[in-house]
């Protein structure tokens, strides 16, 4: 492209993007970023072939997700294949290639999304900032740093629209210094510029804390979006995402089933169901259509064989499943008396009452109706009693429920 197009196309860009900008800080839209294909993919074992990738992006993308954090091209020829395979397919959500503060990767991830429309792709940049990263794994002074972050956004802010960077290893840097990186980015031409707590180890006040001191400590703030990302080793990346929520954070960048390094991210389907669950706390617009999440949890289960604990929040088997006799008789009366929201609302097939030692006769006597076995309140009774002497680890299946039955002189009938 001749010198004088591209700096009129880049000059029309940095405007509209001011205007994008302005926009999401007014709407107070809550905007999901998702990092499955990503940092949940780095989790050991989780391997996705781009075929994999492909199909949790389209689901992504009909979830409603505002950008995708496709891989990691200077990294490997599977990403970069991955992201190639995405860029035809893929029209909603942004597509961001994350690069280290280097020319060649910034290059690598221009050329891995170069059929991605030009408001449609953008880069993701990371440097560890900490005392920690810059002495034992960069060798380089704080000045140093400095200057290689500012160097390459701003090389990147002149290839794409979209720039996102990310100070590794925010949450052990030094506040003053944090802002400092934040503010020369911004100068250099980021959009976005995140706070990851790389190894997670903040608690909600603490991240809270942060999020007030960028705030306070990064004039140039307003000129950028503010994302976190969050990793869940104390168990709290949900808790300290929704804290930064209500801090008026941006964006949350999240993963399905909370799957990434060591022990995963904060799960986007927990975050939005929080957030849609209580919107006198989070007053934000969010786009995420939340009757898409259980099955979602579900393929990104299969698709990376990491599998759901069963009682993982939204998609774990037991999340609908009730076995104790006062819960099962209260389902039945009203789903609501013992479900924080319905199936329906995340997608899931419906609320099963198990049959087993803690179940009451209400519970037996609808699972006997739904069979087509007749019996008396008192044959239930019977059934019920019998169901308690069997020994521990026995599960009451309608098999062995028409069994049992059966054997209290009950005619089971074939259905
Ligand atoms: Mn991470």
């Amino acid at each position: 492209m001749q010198p004088i197009l591209k700096r009129v196309r880049h000059g029309v860009a940095n405007v509209v993007k001011g205007m994008v900008i302005n926009h999401h800080h007014r709407s107070g839209a809550l905007l999901f970023s998702d990092t499955t294909l990503r940092d949940g993919e780095q989790m050991p074992g989780a391997t996705l072939e781009p075929d994999d990738k492909l199909q949790i992006a389209r689901a992504l993308e009909a979830l409603g997700v505002h950008s995708l954090d496709a891989g990691f091209p200077a990294s490997s020829q599977a990403d970069i294949e991955a992201i190639r395979r995405m860029a035809g397919v893929i029209k909603k959500p942004v597509l961001t290639a994350l690069c280290r503060t280097m020319r060649g990767d910034i290059d690598a991830a221009e050329e891995a999304l170069s059929d991605v429309a030009f408001g449609k792709r953008g880069v993701s940049l990371f440097c560890g900032t900490s005392p920690l990263h810059r002495e034992h794994k960069l060798n380089k002074s704080r000045a140093e740093v400095l200057e290689i972050i500012t160097d390459t956004v701003a090389y990147a802010a002149e290839r794409f629209v979209i720039v996102a960077f990310s100070p590794e290893d925010a949450s052990r840097t030094e506040i003053d210094y944090l802002c400092e990186t934040y503010r020369n980015a911004i100068d250099a031409g980021a959009t976005t510029i995140g706070f990851p707590d790389t190894v997670g180890l903040l608690t909600p006040e603490k991240a809270r804390d942060f999020i007030r001191r960028i705030q306070d400590g990064v004039p140039n703030i307003e000129k950028a979006l503010l994302a976190v990302h969050f990793h869940n080793d104390l168990g709290l990346a949900v808790a300290n995402t929704l804290a930064c929520v209500e801090e008026g954070v941006n964006v949350v960048q999240c993963t399905i089933n909370g799957i990434g390094e060591r022990a995963g991210n904060a799960a986007l389907e927990e975050v939005a169901m929080a957030v849609a669950l209580n919107p006198d706390q989070y007053d934000r617009t969010v786009s995420i259509d939340t009757t898409r999440l259980a099955p979602l949890c579900k393929m990104v289960a299969e698709l990376t064989g990491v599998p759901l604990p069963t009682n993982k929040p939204i998609g774990g088997d037991n999340i609908f499943a009730s076995e104790a006799g006062i819960h099962q008789d209260g389902l039945l009366k009203n789903p609501d008396t013992y479900l924080p929201y319905r199936p329906e609302q995340v997608g899931a097939d419906g609320i099963k009452l198990i049959i087993g030692r803690h179940s009451g006769r209400r519970a037996v006597a609808h699972r006997l109706g739904e069979l087509g076995i007749e019996a008396t309140e008192a044959e239930v009774l019977d059934l019920l009693e019998a169901i308690k002497r069997l020994p521990k680890g026995v599960t009451v299946d309608d098999a062995r429920l028409r069994e049992l039955s059966g054997l209290l002189g009950t005619t089971p009938t074939l259905d």
